[in-house]
């Protein structure tokens, strides 16, 4: 394989980790496939492979559940100390930090991401998470209680519950953030004395074969992290792998579906974090200086491919011609070009068949009526681009406003009244975040009060931190992610009963 860009600006460390060929992370030990091969990985922002990675099959499947089942079961990791996994975790965060230049242009390369946004979430939001958690591994604690059973009078018990960590966990894991997802499935595995396999998405898997390296180096017990790569099949063969316990998916509504139905009869624990229609309501008394910049953003950040993207705008009537007008504006400026290239702040899609999708829906709406305030084509380059699209018009049936599109298009509707408008803001099958832009108390307090959504933001859109827990309603998730939380999802409770006399 020959690189189709040189990448001169990258540093020694990322581009020694393009053009070569990854093998799977199993037992502590880099392993050669069992059967299938190796398949390429692209740069979208000109479609060329940069790098080629092992394709897994149900042998190396059960060869990772494998060796996280020894670990979790007799390896050194059950007999390590809280503040050994604790000190463990806080040198991993180290070494990311470490090599976080490295990482940031590995995974702008390969998925289009900013660099900006690859430095500032991928890098530096997985170092807090690993941090925030390393500090739990310390203060996982039980409970005693007094006990009163009627039943066996002139007795005296005391009950008390353990914490006892969940088992081999499945991690699977999305392409748009892709080693801050990785993080988010590793922190608290690490953090409760569990163990991992992980399986990144088949696009954009570089950033998590070298997160494997780094926990090698770190000195994470061999078994207790492992990744191995592929498409769905790897990821369902993983899922449905009686030795894991816990399943934690990070994906499509979709690929949730299919993964609640082959977990649920087998009991195992499970963790959705799916996909979503975000909506942002602008109401009467908002700060337009802060609003209409936030609402611009919530959906262009990411190239509107966040799972949390503001898709569906909300302003009252009196203020939709302005909004709709200052959205434009800053969407039509938004320089679109190479992750890599500091003057850019919009990349190219993931790849080109999402690219084309997220197009085919812009066509469907102005198809179906929409007046299409901006943007909406691709643009005239080798990378996966596309510009930002704005549809107003679209009845509240439309697939548009329905469903997730995950790229940077829009849909706008006015309202007159913020109580009557919350069946529509409700109105998705959805639930994932929201965001309200006011001064007023009352009306932030009622929308906080009557939306469905497992995040509410105000005066701000899609603001994470590890503390707080994440986890979306309706047929946006089960379970949570990060926060206390995210953390005791990986423990299971254990009583006990003591008999005093
Ligand atoms: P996807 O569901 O196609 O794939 C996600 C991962 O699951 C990949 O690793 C894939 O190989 C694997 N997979 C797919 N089908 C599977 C199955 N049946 N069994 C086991 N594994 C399977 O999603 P994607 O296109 O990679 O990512 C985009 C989606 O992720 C969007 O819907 C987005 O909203 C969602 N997402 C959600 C969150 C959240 O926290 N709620 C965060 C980021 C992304």
């Amino acid at each position: 394989m020959s690189l189709a860009n040189d990448y001169a600006g990258l540093s020694e460390d990322a581009r020694s980790a393009l053009d070569r060929r990854y093998e799977l992370f199993i037992g502590g030990e880099w392993r050669a496939p069992a059967a299938s091969g190796y398949h390429a990985v692209f740069d979208p922002s000109h479609g060329g492979a940069i790098a080629s990675v092992a394709t897994a099959d149900e042998t190396d499947v059960d060869a990772a559940v494998a060796a996280a089942r020894l670990a979790f079961d007799e390896g050194p990791w059950p007999r390590m100390r809280p503040h050994e996994r604790e000190a463990l975790i806080l040198r991993l965060a180290d070494l990311i930090g470490a090599q976080g230049e490295a990482l940031s242009q590995i995974e702008t390369v390969n998925s289009g991401k900013l660099l900006p946004n690859t430095r500032a979430i991928d890098v530096g939001f997985s170092i807090t998470t690993l941090r925030y958690m390393a500090g739990w591994s310390t203060k996982i604690a039980g409970k005693t209680l007094d006990l009163s059973v009627p039943y066996a009078p002139g007795m005296a018990f005391t009950g008390f519950t353990r914490l006892r960590p969940v088992g081999v966990v499945a991690g699977i894991t999305p392409w748009n953030v892709p080693l801050c997802e990785a993080v988010f499935k590793l922190a608290p595995v690490l953090a409760t004395g569990c163990t991992v396999v992980i399986k990144p998405a088949e696009q954009t898997p570089l950033t998590t074969l070298a997160l494997a390296r780094l926990c090698q180096e770190a000195g994470v017990p061999p078994g207790v992290v492992n990744v191995i790569t592929g498409g769905r099949e790897v990821g369902a063969a993983l899922v449905a792998h009686p030795d894991v316990d816990k399943i934690n998916f990070t994906g499509s509504t979709a690929a949730g579906r299919q993964i609640a139905a082959v977990a649920a009869p087998q009991m195992k624990k499970y963790n959705l974090e799916l996909g979503g229609k975000s909506p942002v309501v602008i109401a009467a008394d908002a700060d337009l200086d802060l609003a209409i910049p936030g609402a611009a953003w919530a959906i262009l950040g990411n190239h509107g491919q966040n799972c949390c993207a503001g898709s569906r705008l909300y302003v009252h009537a009196s203020l939709f011609d302005r909004v709709i007008e200052g959205v434009a504006e800053i969407a039509r400026a938004v320089r679109i070009g190479p992750g890599l290239d500091p003057a850019s702040q919009m990349g190219p899609m993931v790849n080109h068949a999402h690219r084309d999708r997220v197009l085919a829906f812009v066509e469907e709406g102005r198809r179906a009526g929409a007046s299409l305030v901006y943007g909406g084509e691709s643009v005239a380059d080798p990378g996966a681009y596309l510009n930002p699209a704005l549809l107003v018009g679209l009845p509240h049936e439309n697939r548009l406003v329905q469903e997730e599109i995950f790229g940077p298009v829009l849909v706008a509707e006015r309202f007159e009244e913020m109580d009557a408008v919350m069946a529509r803001v409700n109105g998705t099958s959805y639930g994932l975040g929201a965001s309200i832009w006011s001064r007023d108390f009352e009306t932030i307090n009622r929308f906080f009060d009557r939306v469905e959504a497992g995040i509410v933001w105000i005066n701000n859109h899609n603001t994470l931190d590890p503390a707080v827990p994440f986890g979306g309603w309706k047929e946006s998730g089960v379970g949570m992610e990060l926060g206390e939380e995210g953390l005791m999802s990986h423990l299971r409770v254990k009583a006990g009963v003591v008999c005093r006399a």
